[in-house]
């Protein structure tokens, strides 16, 4: 398997840049998520590493090799598709075979390899069935077997599970998840859905308006975020735009917050990123608590979402449903205290 490296990739379109600057370095082996919000840059950034995209400046490689003026077919990658992309009027052998052949592989070893692609996904039962006839998680899995059946150094994923319903979703990226361990693939994985990028990726690039916020472990952009975007669109953070004093004050209108000296940052605008689960509820009194009223109870389980107002902020709280949780309703008043090892404070906007 491959290293794979970006080198200040730029793309623009009609004079605006879907991908600007972006330097990336994924391990050998390594399973790396692009994630971020729709019309972040994500599926272009994607198709830039496959090659049905071209840079306008800036260089990929692969390997130790400069692939960026490569064509597609030479770049050894496979690709998956959000809509599968199989061909409808075949079978399942002959969409896995369909590369193979183009190559003008012999039959035997055709099948042989086919085979092996489609035991690794679990569809061997499946080999002669016409595509229509498949679910949409079975049709996700052929169109995976069709990318490994071309033992590619690179795997890529666009958004491949947002046709599932929710239990599908979960059980084919458990699916993918082992298949990448198993084969060991170096996987580019695109979504822009957080959940799946935190439990599939060894890493993951943020982007935002083409741009890669951070790049990280799972756990370094959740404990760690180096920006409000980041705090925000990974850990729901709660983001406040105001102003810090010198004496580590922090104050949105009439929102007045007394900040641990841990968190004081040169004086003047600044942003707040409070995670909803490190607003805590507290007892009347207790040193440090303040007030808010209850605006929006939704019980979810183990967890309580909560939606309060505090000094002319509004804020998502998560709770457990324990029983103090479970008493509250729209309307009380609660107070609350900062578990500051869950916020954050960024100098400067958002
Ligand atoms: P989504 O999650 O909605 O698919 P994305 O993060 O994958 O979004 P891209 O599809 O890469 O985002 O698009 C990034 C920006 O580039 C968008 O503003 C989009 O409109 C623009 N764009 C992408 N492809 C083209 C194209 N072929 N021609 C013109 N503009 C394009």
């Amino acid at each position: 398997m491959a290293t794979l490296s970006l080198h200040q990739v730029t793309k623009q379109f009609r004079g605006r840049a879907a991908v600007c600057g972006v330097d990336l370095d994924i391990a050998s082996g390594e399973f790396f998520a692009v994630l971020g919000p729709s019309g972040c840059g994500k599926t272009t950034l994607l198709r830039l590493i496959a090659g049905y995209e071209k840079a306008d400046s800036g260089s990929i490689v692969l390997g130790g090799r400069d692939i960026t003026h490569c064509h597609p077919r030479d770049r050894e990658m496979g690709m998956v598709f959000q809509n599968y992309a199989l061909f409808p009027q075949m079978t399942v052998f002959e969409n896995v075979a369909f590369g193979l052949e183009s190559r003008h592989m012999g039959d035997r070893e055709v099948r042989d390899r086919v085979k092996v692609a489609l035991d690794a996904v679990h569809m061997t039962q499946k080999t002669a069935d016409p595509v229509p006839t498949l679910s949409g998680g079975e049709q996700q899995r052929v169109a995976v077997a069709r990318a490994l059946v071309l033992r590619p150094q690179v795997l890529l994923f666009d958004e491949p599970l947002s046709n599932l319903d929710a239990a599908l979703r979960t059980s084919t990226r458990e699916e993918i998840k082992t298949l990448q361990r198993e084969s060991g693939v170096t996987t580019v994985y695109v979504t822009h859905d957080q959940g799946e990028g935190m439990t599939l990726a060894d890493r993951i690039a943020v982007m935002r308006d083409g741009v890669v916020r951070q790049v990280g472990t799972p756990r370094e952009l959740y404990e760690a975020p180096e920006d409000p975007f980041v705090a925000g669109f990974l850990g729901g953070a709660n983001l406040l735009e105001g102003l810090l004093s010198a004496e580590g004050i922090f104050q949105q209108g009439a929102f007045r917050i007394v900040l641990p000296p841990s968190h004081y940052r040169p004086p003047g605008r600044a942003t707040l990123a409070l995670k909803p689960e490190g607003i805590l509820l507290a007892g009347e009194g207790i040193p440090g608590s303040v007030p808010a009223r209850v605006d929006a109870v939704e019980y979810m389980g183990w967890m309580t979402t909560l939606r309060i107002a505090s000094q002319g902020v509004s804020l998502r709280v998560i709770v457990p449903s324990l029983s103090g949780a479970l008493s509250l309703r729209p309307g009380m008043t609660i107070w609350f205290t900062i578990d500051w090892e869950k916020a954050f404070v960024f100098p400067g906007g958002e």
